[in-house]
């Protein structure tokens, strides 16, 4: 950090909320650094300080921060002809059947402009299509901005996260603890007729990163086939990161109902989704009753990035490598853990990472997965790795936050700011990176 985001972050404090657009931004203490450029796996601030980046937009950037000549190319000739029109246009199309060839749940869809819209866009559907009010959501699952899913239980109630929100849009949804079958057995025993869907991002990934325990997903799909209720997968995080052009859905072998996408879906540029069979999707005006609309849906250059980029990680076998990276990178630091704190976890999946401050060793870390908690019953950590939001908020965060991510940034390396939000290989990075990072990991971790 330096006197030149000190001084942007002071002009921003007069005028911007906070002195920031999004409010995670804001968290570094004592004021985050201003970003001059990105270049590869690496951003540049305002001082001309590099660091690392494992951030990566919060995900959507699969491929780092040099779009490949090609995607670059594509999408400044899209700029070229116009921003956008108010009409329709091919590559909406085309993108449309890239995603409906790859996801397999997916045969129509409506493009929006924020994961946020995707999400609030889905539930309106879900209630549209069933005639029914009340969605099921996870304990600590996040699903953007929105009055539905922005709740919290309180007791045997769900009330509002923040304020600003009647406490009658929180007595439509119903939380329960994710990984818990008898849990959501029990609420859709009480209200089954009065379900309309469950929403549940399918690898908790704004929560530590939290992996399904065995069967847990093929409980809720069966739920709510029993009870006539949709099962939505947000997987605005994990689409298109997990299980590579098949989304997280893929691996898991779930198939949901609907499925939101946003983040690497429009290749760095605002975008959301919403996807399914065509006889739910068509609920959505024109064709059904389910309003729905937006001025920039569908943005011609969004589409252009997002289709250049899909195309790109299937031609070039980004995935493979991404994965293979972050791979080299979570082995690394369960390495360390061991030698350092083998208290802590190592989560993640494919190129998607996190270190969680769980206070409990486990006896032996021999058959311990080691790289990256898979919720394996037969691993020796697999009674005291995180399972749910309760274990997520148990961990320390002050010693993650004042420690951890400090001095990891002072090592040049750009972590998500707190315990929650998961952290990206991209494409951009390399072996070079990751073993540098492992060292500078070492040298933190050495020293807690
Ligand atoms: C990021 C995210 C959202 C919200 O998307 P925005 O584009 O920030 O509105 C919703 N759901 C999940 C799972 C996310 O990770």
């Amino acid at each position: 950090m330096g006197k030149n985001s000190r001084r942007l972050y002071g002009r921003a404090l007069s005028v911007l909320a906070g002195g920031v657009n999004s409010s995670v931004r804001a968290e570094p203490s004592p004021y985050p650094f201003f970003v001059e450029k990105g270049e590869g796996g690496d951003i540049v601030d305002a001082d001309g300080n590099r660091y690392t980046d494992y951030v990566m937009g919060y995900g959507p950037l699969l491929l780092g921060h040099d779009l490949p000549e090609r995607v670059e190319g594509a999408v400044q000739s899209e700029v070229a002809r116009g921003p956008m029109y108010g009409a329709p246009t091919e590559v909406e199309v085309e993108l449309a059947e890239f995603v409906a060839d790859h996801v397999e749940s997916v045969e129509t869809l409506r493009f929006v402009n924020s994961g946020t819209e995707a999400t609030v866009s889905a539930v309106r559907l879900a209630r549209g299509y069933t005639g029914r009010d009340k969605m099921v959501v996870m304990e600590g699952g996040y699903h953007g901005a929105q009055e539905s899913t922005l709740v919290e239980r309180d007791g045997e109630t769900t009330v509002p996260s923040t304020s600003g929100i009647p406490s009658e849009f929180a007595e439509h949804t119903l939380t329960v603890p994710f990984n818990d079958d008898e849990a959501v057995e029990r609420v859709f025993e009480e209200h089954g007729e009065d379900i309309a869907g469950i929403l549940v991002e399918p690898i908790l990934g704004n929560n530590g990163v939290v992996r399904p325990v065995e069967g847990y997903h093929g409980t809720l799909r069966r739920l709510c086939d029993e009870h006539g209720a949709l099962l939505v997968f947000d997987e605005v995080i994990t689409g298109f990161r997990v299980g590579g052009l098949g989304c997280a859905q893929s691996v898991l072998e779930v198939t949901p109902d609907l499925t939101t996408f946003g983040k690497i879906v429009g290749g760095g540029f605002p975008v959301g989704a919403v996807g399914g069979p065509s006889d739910i999707v068509e609920e959505f005006t024109p064709t059904g009753d389910v309003f729905q609309s937006g001025t920039f849906s569908g943005h011609p250059v969004t589409m252009t990035a997002g289709l250049e980029t899909l195309r790109y990680a299937k031609d070039e076998g980004v995935y493979d490598r991404v994965n293979s990276l972050a791979d080299r990178l979570r082995s690394g630091m369960t390495d360390v853990l061991e030698d350092y704190a083998p208290e802590y976890t190592v989560v993640g999946v494919d190129s998607i990472f996190k270190t969680v401050f769980t206070r409990e060793t486990p006896e032996e870390l021999d058959t311990a997965c080691d790289s990256g908690c898979e919720q394996r019953q037969d691993c020796s950590r697999y009674g005291v790795c995180p399972k749910d939001a309760g274990d997520i908020d148990d961990t320390e965060t002050e010693r993650w936050k004042r420690l951890y991510w400090t001095e990891m940034l002072d090592e040049g390396v750009f972590l998500t700011p707190n315990q929650f939000e998961c952290q990206f290989v991209s494409y951009a990075h390399d072996e070079e990176d990751i073993d540098e990072t492992l060292a500078a990991y070492e040298r933190v971790l050495s020293s807690l």
